[in-house]
């Protein structure tokens, strides 16, 4: 099937944090919502500089026919929208499977200063596996990397949903 990642569970992040795991057990949440709507479940939280969240977004590509409806990208717009500036500077994403080249992307756009991820995608990443965007030396921002966090979880509902 098109678009079907290839995910792996690799070993977690030792620089995980109890706040981010708490966030990916949000963004688990997320993906499991998206099960509802025949989207690839995948879901994202973004924290606030105080540890709030403030944006949640889950894919919804096939919910609201947006190619560019990934949880990432929902979950992002929401977080500018409620603090009011496009500069998530303070910010961390924590998504449930490794970001794509647009996800990589709008992460870099938006300057978010952190991502935690769980699952990698072989096939389609873009934060290490297929392309590594957030690590660029040509990029103008470059946010630290936190993987593996609840990533047999992620990598689960994925095995399930395109069984
Ligand atoms: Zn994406």
């Amino acid at each position: 099937m098109d678009g079907t990642p290839d995910v792996v569970v690799g070993p977690a992040s030792p620089y995980a944090t109890t706040a981010d795991r708490a966030a990916m057990d949000l963004a688990l949440a997320e993906a499991r919502a998206a099960l509802a709507t025949a989207d690839v479940p995948v879901g994202a939280v973004v924290l606030g500089p105080d540890g709030a969240v403030v944006g949640r977004g889950r894919n919804v590509r096939e919910a609201v026919a947006d190619p560019t409806g990934h949880a990432e990208v929902v979950a992002l717009r929401q977080a500018a929208a409620a603090l009011g500036r496009w500069r998530l500077d303070g910010c961390t994403l924590v998504v449930t499977l490794e970001p794509c080249l647009m996800c990589a992307g709008a992460v870099l756009q938006a300057r978010v200063p952190r991502l935690v991820f769980g699952a990698w995608d072989e096939k389609a990443g873009a934060c290490g596996s297929q392309w590594d965007v957030v690590r660029d030396r040509r990029a103008l921002h470059r946010p630290e990397v936190v993987a593996g966090i609840a990533a047999a979880e992620a990598a689960e509902l994925l095995r399930t949903f395109f069984r």
